[in-house]
This record gives C-alpha cells, sequence and structure tokens, in this order.
C-alpha cells in the first residue's frame, strides 16, 4: 500500500488547489478523484465545476469571503504564466438589486475601503441600460472592474493540477468509497477500483458529496442542491454586440426566480458562444442520497426551467435572439453559516475543504491554500475569523 503525507480526496477546484499548496510543503501528496464523465456516462459522483465559465468578483458577502477572493485573483497571472493555461478574463462584474439597497450593498463601501477596491455604485430612478444590460427604475447597484469577470473552471483545473504534477505531486483517478481513520494521523483509503493508499493526513474535498459514500466517519451539516442553468448561443455575427459585457449577479426574486447568476458569451467545446443564466427555483431538488443525485443526472425532465430563465434573460438582455436555447444541469451545497467548511474535522489528520455555498469557484486557489496552511500549520492563514470555516456537524 503506498503511503502518502497527505491525501486530498476530490480531485475538484479545492482539492486541486489543496494538493498544488501542499506539495510545496510535504514530501509526499496525492490528489485522488475522477474525470468528468462524458454527456450519458454512468458515475458515481458529479462535480460543480464541469463548465466554461463560473463568475468572479471580489468584493464578498463578508471579509473573510473577500479575503479569499483577493488571494485568488492575485494568484490567476502566475498560475496562468506559469501553467500556460488562460483561464480568466477581467471583464468586470455587476451586481445589481431590482429592489434597492441591499445589505451586500450596505457593507459594500466599509469592504472596499478595506480592501482597497474601487467600485461605481448605481441607483436607477427610470428604466435604464448599465453595461449592457437593462434593469428597472428603483434598481441598485455597482460594478467592480478588472480582475473581476469570470474565470473557466475546467481551465482552473486543468492548471493546477500541471502545477501540482510539476512539483511530483500523485494524481489518482479512482473515487474514494470508504475511509478508515487508524488512529492519530493514519487512515487507510479504499477506491472504488479496488486500491487502497494510507496516509498521515487526510482532505476531503468532495464538494456536494461530502455526506455521500463511506469518508467522513461523521456527518457534516451540508444541503445539497440541483442547479439548472440555461445557455443562449450568440452567433458569429452578432458577438461583438455582447462580447463587452461584464459577469452579472442579479437579486431579482420574481417569477419563480431568486438570485439570477449571468455569463457574458463565452466558448463552449461544441465550438458556439453561449450567455448562461442560472437561478434559485422552487422546482429545485434538495437532495439526501446519493442514489437521488445519480438519478436526478441521468434522467430527469429539466425543460420547466426553460421559460423562466428564458424570460428573465430577454428582460435584461431585450436584443438577444432565442433561437438556439439549451439547459444543462449541475450542484451545489449549502453550509448552515453561508460560509465554506476549512477545517479539521473531530478525528486528528482529517480535514475538510468545501462547502461551495454557490461562491467557491472563484476563490478555489485561496480555499487550498488556507485548506494547505491549516494542514502543515494547524492554524488559520492571517486575517481570517479563527471560528470563519468551522464545521457544523449533523446532530447523530
Ligand atoms: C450552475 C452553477 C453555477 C455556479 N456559478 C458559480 C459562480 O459563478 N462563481 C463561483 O465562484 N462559483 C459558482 N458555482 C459554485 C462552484 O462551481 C463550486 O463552488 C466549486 O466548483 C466547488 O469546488 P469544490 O472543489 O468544492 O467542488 P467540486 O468542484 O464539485 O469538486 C469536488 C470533486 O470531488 C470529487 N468527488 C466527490 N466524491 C468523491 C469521492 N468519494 N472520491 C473522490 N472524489 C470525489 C468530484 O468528482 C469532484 O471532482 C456554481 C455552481 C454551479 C453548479
Amino acid at each position: 500500500m503506498t503511503h502518502f503525507d497527505s491525501i486530498m480526496i476530490g480531485k475538484g477546484l479545492v482539492g486541486a488547489a489543496a494538493a498544488k499548496y501542499l506539495c510545496s510543503l510535504q514530501q509526499k501528496v496525492a490528489v485522488i478523484g475522477p474525470d468528468e464523465p462524458q454527456e450519458n456516462d454512468s458515475f458515481l459522483v458529479y462535480a460543480s465545476h464541469y463548465d466554461q465559465a463560473r463568475v468572479q468578483r471580489i468584493i464578498g458577502k463578508d471579509a473573510n469571503w473577500t479575503r479569499l477572493n483577493a488571494y485568488a485573483t492575485a494568484q490567476y497571472p502566475s498560475i496562468q504564466a506559469q501553467s500556460g493555461i488562460h483561464l480568466h478574463t477581467g471583464v468586470g462584474c455587476l451586481y445589481m438589486n431590482p429592489y434597492g439597497k441591499d445589505s451586500y450593498l450596505t457593507n459594500l463601501p466599509a469592504l472596499a475601503d478595506e480592501f482597497g477596491i474601487n467600485t461605481e455604485q448605481y441607483t436607477l430612478d427610470k428604466t435604464t441600460t448599465i453595461k449592457g444590460f437593462t434593469f428597472p427604475a428603483g434598481s441598485a447597484g455597482m460594478f467592480e472592474s478588472a480582475p473581476s469577470g469570470y474565470i473557466n473552471p475546467r481551465m482552473l483545473l486543468q492548471a493546477q493540477l500541471k502545477l501540482f504534477a510539476a512539483q511530483h505531486g500523485t494524481h489518482i483517478t479512482d473515487t474514494v468509497t470508504r475511509l478508515v481513520p487508524q488512529g492519530e494521523n493514519q487512515f487507510t483509503i479504499y477506491t472504488h477500483s479496488g486500491q487502497s493508499y494510507s496516509a498521515a493526513n487526510v482532505v476531503v474535498a468532495t464538494g456536494s458529496f461530502m455526506n455521500y459514500l463511506d469518508v467522513l466517519p461523521q456527518k457534516i451539516s451540508l444541503q445539497t442542491k440541483s442547479e439548472v442553468v440555461l445557455l443562449a448561443s450568440v452567433a458569429p455575427t452578432i458577438l461583438p454586440q455582447f462580447a463587452t459585457l461584464p459577469s452579472l449577479l442579479y437579486e431579482l426574486d420574481e417569477d419563480g426566480l431568486e438570485g439570477i447568476y449571468l455569463l457574458p458569451p463565452v466558448q463552449y467545446p461544441d465550438g458556439h458562444y453561449y450567455i448562461k443564466i442560472g437561478a434559485n427555483t422552487p422546482m429545485d431538488i434538495f437532495f439526501t442520497e446519493l442514489a437521488s443525485i445519480q438519478d436526478w443526472f441521468l434522467h430527469a425532465d429539466i425543460s420547466a426551467y426553460t421559460e423562466p430563465l428564458l424570460r428573465a434573460l430577454k428582460k435584461l438582455l431585450p436584443a438577444l435572439p432565442d433561437d438556439k436555447i439549451m439547459t444543462k444541469k449541475c450542484i451545489i451545497s449549502r453550509t448552515p453559516h453561508g460560509r465554506p467548511y476549512i477545517s479539521e474535522t473531530t478525528t486528528k489528520g482529517l480535514y475538510i475543504a468545501g462547502g461551495c455555498n454557490g461562491y467557491s469557484a472563484m476563490c478555489s486557489d485561496a480555499m487550498g491554500y488556507v485548506a494547505s496552511q491549516l494542514v502543515h500549520t494547524g492554524h488559520l492563514p492571517d486575517g481570517y475569523a479563527p471560528d470563519a470555516f468551522d464545521i457544523v456537524y449533523d446532530p447523530v
């Protein structure tokens, strides 16, 4: 059985980042996780990052999120230069609330001041077009310019794994089906393909799948939810018209949609450019079993999401044609305190890094850094509240 100083379970955005950082601190580091399944493939576990774009902003809901975002964005130039992989586009990020100022906008000036971020702020007394989007009278909002914008999560993952491999990290394509603590700082890990590995430290970075399979000795409090996005194709002839749109977070709460996120046109693997829109809806499903997640991804009919998402998109971008539309499935997880979990569990040497809350792609590099520091030094890096990322457990 091969022994490692640390094993990351989960080859997603957070696990890959943690593996990269730990590799510079320890001799033998491994990351174990499956590759992205192809369309209609069956799979044991899925992921939240199988897509071409994720919103990137810096000012988050509080100082802890903002510090994570600021750290991550500061790393993109060197990650891109060292890996040779382009993953970040600084088109800016617009945040709007159609009902006026909310708690995020109220807290914004203090956070902008603390982190030295310039913003443009808006209060609209009539229907107005801002940065290419149309908003109703009464809206309030703000714009953060580059480095806010968007990242390509698939490219970010590829880059992190490349930098990990360059430091002689061990990359294992498999799914962990069982973790057995053998005493303090001693773990045996069993995989779907029948392999086993041992490690002194284990970081569980399995995204929305933390409570599934036999990985964590104690269940954590984590809500997992289905997420559906709509992709609207942008033909090459009209691409220039939409090419300068920023990313958008839009706090709409009507017509069966709540909390819209929208990505400007990005190219997908089929070669076409798509604008993407998503939101929470009452149709979303809260999962409690792995089998229902697998079934939803493989069989659920999501056509009912098309109309409300398309209506919202057409209100924001009235000039966008809707001749080629498709929907896609994804999954997110939420923690009770609304921040990620990056903490040691009650089992010494076993850590958790994840709990996405819909915002962890943009700061995944920083979450990996924080996790690596925690494993290496026993505490969070300076600046974070000591209990910022504490784990909440499900009552036994
Ligand atoms: C539609 C959608 C839109 C989003 N938009 C944004 C956005 O605009 N901005 C933003 O910042 N975030 C956004 N997010 C959230 C973001 O994608 C997630 O926060 C991020 O991917 C979380 O990274 P992670 O590494 O924790 O989890 P994941 O990316 O899900 O990675 C977890 C990995 O663990 C693996 N795994 C699971 N179980 C096991 C196991 N037992 N053994 C081995 N491997 C395992 C999985 O295969 C996966 O590769 C969005 C999410 C969705 C679904």
